[in-house]
């Protein structure tokens, strides 16, 4: 997907912007628990049109001063956006900051939409033609708070956004290799495809599909491995924000089938790896656990069950996920990674037919009472999967209040027990029955 970036000096309104516009996808999205974490990177739509949403603004670090942040934002706007949107806010006037920005903005031939915001009234509509000093043509008024223009905006959004832009090709089974800094993505990435063809491409202009990475297995399994420039680009100060690579990882997810979460054997489980992680899971793409760099830890015979128990312990709500003991040093078990891809993409396309699903119903009410909440049973009648990708049932029920999560869990589980749904998250919602 197209990307499109908001860049501006700080307050002018970046985040409300930014919430506005991908607010009608959310509203849908987060009807699932889990989901409302601090964001700056988010698919949206309009008019059918989709693309991916950054608010630079929200990359930040510690003990850095205005002029580095606003720098580092404009260079990250350059690098990922296709298109990029200039905000400013009318109540200041035109800023030196602005004035800093825009020269930085010259410098690269993408697109770039200058909008002036907080122009609520139709005097302050008078004064966004002071923008026209900027250079960037005409000044698009809008206000994030009440929504005016927001539409104008959007419209000219998707008039610049690259044409033909080919999007998945379906042949292709595509997945990404995540996880913080250092514990051996390129490297694995490397190892797969081979040192030389692995394309980094960082011409300006260059689209998301051109920084991934297409291979074949013997077998002649086509691959694509998403955002390996975003994985092998290094060195900027804003690439070792934590925020900058959620931000990255999170755009690798949305373009995955299938994710690979790379740990380092040799460090152990960091609060990084957990963010990384909950990203991943809350997306719903089917998911892998990486343990890299296998060749370091000392070994006993119990070395390996420890680890994955630790895993399993920092990271229950993963329970789906297979682990895979790595080294991208010496090659151990990195041929088993696409084959593993391969049988969580099927895994988690996988169809039940209602039929089935019923039946395993019936058995699952023998083993287990259904719950009972203030003395009033929850009866559960008919079950059948809605959607793939993640796999989703909908559970007709008496009273969905009724459905209690333990209840929800055991019914995933006798799925997992039933059929191989390895890899992939799994969805039960509970209707009430008409
Ligand atoms: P990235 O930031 O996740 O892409 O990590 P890199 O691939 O750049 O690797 C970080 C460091 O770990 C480099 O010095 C690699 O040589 C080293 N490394 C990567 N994989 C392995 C491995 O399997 N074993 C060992 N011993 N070192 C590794």
């Amino acid at each position: 997907l197209p990307v499109v970036a908001i860049v501006g000096q700080p307050n002018v309104g970046k985040s409300t912007l930014f919430n506005r516009i991908i607010n009608q996808r959310l509203a849908i999205v987060e009807d699932k628990p889990g989901v409302t974490r601090d964001r700056n990177y988010a698919p949206a739509e309009w008019l059918g049109h989709k693309f991916d949403l950054i608010d630079t603004g929200g990359i930040t670090w510690a003990n850095s001063n205005i002029e580095e942040e606003i720098r580092a934002q404009a260079e990250i706007a350059i690098e990922e956006a296709d298109v990029i949107v200039f905000l400013t806010n009318v109540t200041n006037h035109v800023t030196n900051l602005d004035e800093r920005i825009a020269q930085m903005l010259y410098q690269t031939k993408k697109p770039v939409i200058l909008a002036v915001n907080k122009a609520d009234n139709p005097e302050q509509r008078m004064d966004i033609y002071d923008f026209y000093s900027l250079g960037f043509g005409d000044p698009i008024p809008i206000s994030s708070v009440h929504g005016t223009g927001i539409g104008d905006l959007l419209d000219q959004i998707i008039a610049s956004l690259p044409k033909d832009i080919s999007l998945n090709d379906n042949e292709q089974i595509s997945f990404s290799v995540i996880g913080r800094p250092n514990v051996g993505k390129s490297s694995i990435v490397n190892r797969l495809v081979g040192e030389k063809r692995v394309i980094v491409n960082n011409e300006e202009g260059t689209t998301r599909d051109a920084v991934d990475t297409p291979f074949k297995t013997k077998d002649g399994t086509k691959f694509r491995i998403v955002d390996t420039a975003g994985i092998r680009r290094r060195g900027k100060v804003y690439e070792k924000t934590e925020k900058y690579s959620v931000m990255r990882a999170m755009g690798a997810i949305e373009h995955s089938d299938v994710v690979c979460l790379v740990l380092d054997a040799s460090t152990g489980i960091r609060e990084q790896d957990k963010h990384v992680a909950g990203y991943a899971h809350d997306a719903g793409r089917g998911l892998i656990i990486l343990v890299n760099k296998w060749d370091l830890p000392k070994k006993t015979s119990n070395s390996g069950k420890d680890f994955e128990q630790t895993i399993r312990t920092e990271f229950q709500y993963l329970d789906y996920a297979p682990i895979l003991f790595v080294s991208a040093k010496t090659g151990q078990n990195i041929e088993k990674i696409p084959k593993l891809v391969q049988t969580v993409y099927r895994n988690q396309q996988q169809r039940i037919k209602s039929s089935v699903l019923n039946d395993l119903l019936l058995e699952a009410s023998k083993l287990v009472p259904t719950p009972m909440i203030k003395g009033k049973r929850l009866r559960v009648y008919y079950m059948t999967q809605v959607s793939v990708n993640p796999p989703t049932f909908v559970v007709f029920v008496n009273d969905p209040e009724l459905m209690h999560f333990s209840y929800q869990r055991f019914l995933i589980n006798q799925l997992r027990e039933n059929f191989d749904f390895t890899g992939t998250p799994i969805k039960i919602i509970a209707r009430k029955r008409k």
